[in-house]
């Protein structure tokens, strides 16, 4: 049987904690979120009706700062995938060494199912049940599956109507119109870029050679495509919920990107032929990318991958027992927590930017992500190797250390 993602990120923390020797207290609290929410979200339909929807918002952990952390609009969100993105967030912006603590939030709704009228009113009246969480200094939401810039800048207006005037930096990932960050929307495709960047240098690899699959054409997997391709690499494979496409020789991401634009999905692309998810996943290729959502590679399809370096752009896509195949494959795995952490990097400066009011230009904003994605990137390797453990147990420790010692330092309340 698959992990649940809670029971997964469970696992990770014990794991690390065991490699760390956390203090049996510490690892206790770090095992529980601080709290979570559940709310009911009633919404007027276009049709008159109403219909009550499940929300959910939890901070995991707030030692080193306010919590930070996506909201998510998808059918299958629930209260353990909630908890679990939380702790992920947690750890991920302890190792960029930005100062947040992990949350994390969601709708269980179809949002392509919804018109755009019953999408903001849905919006607003979930934004104003998790209001008490929220704020520049508790709390800050930033897009995730389902969600978008328009999404956060109904959020940021909800928050702000509720407090009499403009509050910016409630949310990230907000149109640039009312104070989002030039960068942000490629961020986390960005951050992915680099990381691959410097694990094919680790490993040798030339850039040239290197061909790439990438599951899921979303915010992160589309972009992520592109500056893959200018990188230099050949992306062989994409897919997204539909299905997928294949060419040896390379997809073409500008037709790929027009084809999307036009069709909403990268199945029955002209330039390469059909493939199903499953295909995609067991590619001939060099670098796998999952840009999806979580457990798509356990312990029943990790046999079948075929490239020795996986790149973890989604959240929780891999279990603990495909992780355990992929350690004894020596398949090298750089973990979400490190490999996706170029969003909340630049979530952090929008946030910066919207409290300073004074805005960065992108030249700016993409070089202090790469120093920051660098920075964190030879940290777990040094670790890694210095203790001979694969990239996520190294990330997570590290993490887990840098909360440890924020706890530490504060002291136990009361
Ligand atoms: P998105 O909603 O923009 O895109 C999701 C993509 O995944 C879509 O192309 C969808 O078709 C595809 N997909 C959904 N179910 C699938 C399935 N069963 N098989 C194959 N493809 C499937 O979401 P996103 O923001 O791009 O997020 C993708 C992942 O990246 C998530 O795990 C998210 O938590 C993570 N992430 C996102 C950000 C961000 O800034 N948006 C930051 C860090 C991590």
């Amino acid at each position: 049987m698959t992990d649940s993602p809670w029971q997964a990120a469970l696992t990770q923390l014990d794991d690390a904690a065991l490699a760390l020797e956390l203090d049996q207290g510490v690892l206790e609290v770090l095992r529980h979120p601080k709290r979570v929410l559940e709310v009911a979200v009633p919404t007027r339909m276009d049709d008159g009706s109403v219909r009550v929807f499940t929300g959910f918002r939890v901070h995991h952990n707030t030692t080193r700062g306010p919590s930070k952390g996506g909201i998510r609009f998808h059918p299958d969100v629930d209260m353990d995938e909630v908890k679990a993105l939380a702790m992920w967030m947690t750890w991920k912006c302890a190792i960029a060494g930005i100062p947040y603590g992990g949350a994390k939030g969601g709708v269980a709704v179809d949002p392509k199912r919804l018109s755009q009228g019953e999408l903001a009113r849905m919006t607003r009246r979930y934004a104003s049940e998790i209001l008490p969480l929220i704020g520049p200094e508790r709390d800050i939401p930033a897009p995730d599956v389902g969600t978008d810039e328009q999404i956060m800048a109904w959020i940021m207006d909800t928050f702000s109507m509720n407090m009499g005037y403009s509050v910016p930096g409630v949310v990230t990932g907000k149109p640039l119109s009312v104070g989002g960050s030039l960068g942000r929307a490629e961020a986390t495709s960005r951050g992915v870029m680099y990381v691959t960047s410097a694990t094919l240098k680790h490993r040798g690899l030339s850039v040239e050679d290197t061909r790439v699959a990438v599951q899921g054409y979303g915010k992160v997997g589309a972009p992520a495509v592109r500056l893959l391709s200018d990188l230099g690499c050949k992306v062989v494979g994409v897919s997204d919920v539909h299905g997928g496409a294949f060419n040896g020789g390379g997809l073409s991401h500008a037709e790929l990107e027009e084809y999307h634009r036009g069709s909403g999905t990268v199945s029955g692309f002209p330039g390469g032929e059909a493939l199903t998810n499953e295909e995609l996943l067991s590619l001939d290729c060099d670098v796998l990318i999952p840009a999806a959502l979580e457990g798509v590679l356990n312990e029943s399809n990790a046999d079948e991958v075929k490239a020795r370096i996986i790149v973890e752009a989604a959240n929780g896509p891999t279990t603990p027992g495909a992780d355990k195949v992929f350690n004894d494959r020596g398949v090298f795995v750089v973990p979400d927590i490190l490999a996706n952490s170029g969003g909340v990097t630049v979530s952090y400066f929008e946030w910066v930017q919207d409290i300073q009011a004074f805005f960065w230009t992108e030249d700016e904003v993409n070089a202090r992500l790469r120093s920051i994605m660098e920075r964190a990137y030879v940290d777990v390797l040094a670790l890694a190797q210095e203790r001979g453990v694969p990239m996520r147990v190294a990330a997570t420790m590290l993490g887990v250390a840098r909360v440890a010692e924020a706890h530490a330092t504060r002291g136990l309340f009361p």
